[in-house]
C-alpha cells in the first residue's frame, strides 16, 4: 500500500499478463525511434501470436529503440486482466476498439499512482501524506471502473488535481536547497557538464541530448523531463524526485552514474569512458516514444 515503493505495487509492466496492448493500441511513425509506420489499433508486425515481441532482444539493432523506453506503469496488465477479465482482443475482437481506448486512460492513471506512491515514501512530504493517500486511493478506485466509465473519464481533470499534490510534494522535498528554477525550460543540447542542479526544478524540461555528464542532480524534480539522448554519465541522481525508469532508458549513462536505489541501470548504458560523447540533436522535442518493453 502507499508508503511502499511503486515497484512493489504492481506499477511496473508485467508483459506476461498483457495482451501486447502497447504494440497494438498505440500508433508510431517511422523515425529514429521506430523503423516503420504503424496505425493505432494495428498490431505491430513483430508481435507474435503469444503477444511477445519477436525481436525483443534486438530492438535497438533493428531500429526500434522507442520500444525500449516506453513504460505502461502496469496499465497493460490491468486492462488485460482486470478491465477485460483476461479475454484478449484476439479472442473477443468486438472488444478491441474499447480496449485500445481504455489503455491510454489506464496508463495515465497508473503513472499518477506511481508518482503518488513515490511521494508517500518521502519523509519530507509527511505533512501532506493524508492527502496523498486519499488521492492514491481514489486513483486506484478509478482504475477498477468498468471499461465504459474509463472511456468517458475526464482524466485530464483528475491529473490536474493530483498534480497540485505532486507540486507540493516537490516543494517539500527540495525545501532549503535553493535549487534553480527551470520548469519546462528548453535545454535541448545544453552544455550542463558538471552543473550544480541539486534541488533544481526541472519539471517538464526539454533536456534532449543535453550534456549532463557529472552534473549534480540530487533531489532535482525531473517529473516529465525529456531526457532522450541526454548524457548522464557520472551524474548524481541520488534522491531525484519523480524520475522514472523510462526516462533513464531514454538517456545515456554509464557505470559511474549514481541512481536512486529503486531504479536500475539500463542495459544499453556504456562502461565509463574517458572519451567525450556526442549530444545528438533531436528531431522533435515532443515526439512520443512508444513501443513495448518486455
Ligand atoms: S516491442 Fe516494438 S517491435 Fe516489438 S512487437 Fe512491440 S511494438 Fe513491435
Amino acid at each position: 500500500m502507499p508508503g511502499t515503493h511503486p515497484r512493489e505495487l504492481g506499477l511496473t509492466a508485467d508483459c506476461e499478463s498483457c495482451f501486447g496492448l502497447c504494440c497494438v493500441a498505440l500508433p508510431f511513425s517511422a523515425s529514429s525511434d521506430f523503423a516503420v509506420d504503424k496505425e493505432g489499433g494495428q498490431p505491430c508486425h513483430n508481435l507474435r501470436d503469444d503477444f511477445r515481441c519477436s525481436i525483443h532482444e534486438r530492438l535497438r539493432d533493428r531500429g526500434f529503440p522507442g520500444c525500449t523506453v516506453f513504460d505502461c506503469f502496469g496499465a497493460g496488465q490491468k486492462v488485460s486482466q482486470v478491465t477485460f477479465e483476461g479475454r484478449s482482443w484476439r479472442e473477443a475482437p468486438e472488444t478491441a476498439a474499447r480496449m485500445y481506448a481504455v489503455f491510454p486512460v489506464m496508463r495515465q492513471l497508473h503513472e499518477l499512482l506511481w508518482y503518488l506512491a513515490e511521494a508517500l515514501t518521502l519523509e519530507a512530504a509527511e505533512p501532506i501524506h493524508a492527502s496523498l493517500r486519499r488521492a492514491f486511493d481514489e486513483t486506484e478506485r478509478l482504475t477498477r471502473e468498468e471499461a465504459g466509465t474509463l472511456e468517458r473519464l475526464d482524466v485530464s481533470a483528475h491529473r490536474a488535481e493530483v498534480n497540485e499534490l505532486l507540486l507540493r510534494t516537490s516543494e517539500l522535498a527540495r525545501a532549503g536547497l535553493k535549487g534553480t528554477e527551470r520548469r519546462g525550460a528548453d535545454l535541448i543540447g545544453a552544455r550542463l557538464r558538471g552543473a550544480r542542479l541539486r534541488g533544481a526544478n526541472l519539471r517538464g524540461a526539454y533536456l534532449i541530448g543535453a550534456d549532463l555528464r557529472g552534473a549534480d542532480l540530487r533531489q532535482a524534480d525531473l517529473i516529465g523531463a525529456d531526457l532522450r539522448g541526454a548524457d548522464l554519465s557520472g551524474a548524481d541522481l541520488t534522491g531525484a524526485v519523480f524520475l522514472t525508469q523510462a526516462q533513464l532508458n531514454a538517456a545515456k549513462g554509464d557505470t559511474t552514474t549514481h541512481l536512486p536505489p529503486t531504479l536500475t541501470r539500463p542495459t544499453h548504458w556504456t562502461e565509463a569512458s574517458a572519451k567525450p560523447t556526442q549530444t545528438p540533436r533531436p528531431r522533435s522535442p515532443r515526439h512520443p516514444s512508444r513501443g513495448r518493453r518486455r
